[in-house]
């Protein structure tokens, strides 16, 4: 049992747990996440996890940095996943709290295989996904009626650290899907590029979305053509999702932080140069 008077899982010494913090805002934790850090021994951390999550830490439990920093030396994934193991086998609840959700771009499926194959037990606790929930803090929908009958989520981030080779552009560039960018600041004039050679018109609604549903959250409204002028201008910092789509117009309607701090919200986000929303009407 826990405060909320839920029936809780025990956290088994020598067991793992997988943990998705969510994009940054502690409330978006799960009530399994909070019970995971009031219990764990020790926490193994990634760098997208929020500071005041971890001051959710039980007193006494050991944290240990294992994130991966642009540029900076990190500790290699297969060094991580052994990590775990090794903590595991000592006895310890092990906490393994990752940003978003451990298995959207997160690498837990390979952390968790290496559990498998060492033969530790562990449990997977979801996470609300930057490219879901971060653009809900933007007042972003990932799916509308009116506007998308798709969502595709992608990495603009390969292996060799170059845009992912394999994408079918073409197919991206079709169907009027949202198109939901992890990882993309870096790459970002070359994955606009790479859309607009397909087809996808440069005039697209886009967004990006710095730092979300944090203090520091930034969000820049653009198209697809001036999306990475506009990034470069406004010095926009990762971690950032990009969103390509006419979802990003519900924006203006959508906005509630926006609107507790006096943005006038539109009723009607999607009447002005219906667009697509005219064609499925
Ligand atoms: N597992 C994570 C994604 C890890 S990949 C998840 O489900 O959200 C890292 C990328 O996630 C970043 O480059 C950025 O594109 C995105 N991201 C994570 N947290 C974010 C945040 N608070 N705001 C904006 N983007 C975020």
């Amino acid at each position: 049992m826990n405060d909320h008077g839920l029936e809780m899982p025990v956290f088994e010494p020598g067991s793992v747990w997988l943990v998705g913090a969510g994009p940054g805002d502690p409330g978006l934790l799960s009530l399994y996440g909070l019970h995971a850090l009031r219990h764990a021994d020790c926490i193994v951390y990634d760098a997208l996890v929020d500071a005041r999550i971890l001051g959710l830490a039980r007193a006494g439990s050991r944290l240990e940095f294992a994130g991966k920093r642009g540029g900076k030396p990190s500790p290699k994934q297969r060094d991580i996943s052994l990590r775990l193991v090794e903590l595991a086998r000592g006895g310890k609840r092990v906490l393994r709290l990752k940003g978003g959700d451990p298995f959207v771009f997160g690498r837990g499926g390979e952390e968790a295989l290496t559990l498998v194959r060492a033969n530790i037990p562990f449990r997977i606790v979801p996470g609300i996904t930057a490219g879901i929930g971060g653009l809900a803090y933007a007042g972003i929908p990932v799916t509308h009626r009116d506007t998308n009958h798709a969502v595709t989520f992608i990495t603009g981030h390969g292996v060799t650290g170059d845009v992912p080779d394999g994408l079918d552009w073409q197919a991206l560039a079709k169907g009027a899907a949202t198109l939901v960018f992890y990882m993309a600041l870096k790459h970002l004039e070359r994955i606009a590029g790479l859309l607009v050679a397909a087809g996808l018109p440069g005039h697209t609604p886009a967004a990006l979305v710095a730092k979300a549903s944090t203090r520091d959250q930034h969000v820049l409204e653009t198209t697809l053509a001036e999306a990475a002028r506009d990034a470069a201008q406004a010095g926009l910092e990762p971690p950032a999702m990009f969103v390509v789509g006419d979802v990003v117009r519900l924006r203006a309607g959508l906005d509630w932080l926006g609107a507790s701090q006096g943005r006038i919200l539109d009723p009607d986000p999607l009447a002005m140069g219906a667009g697509r929303a005219a064609e499925t009407a």
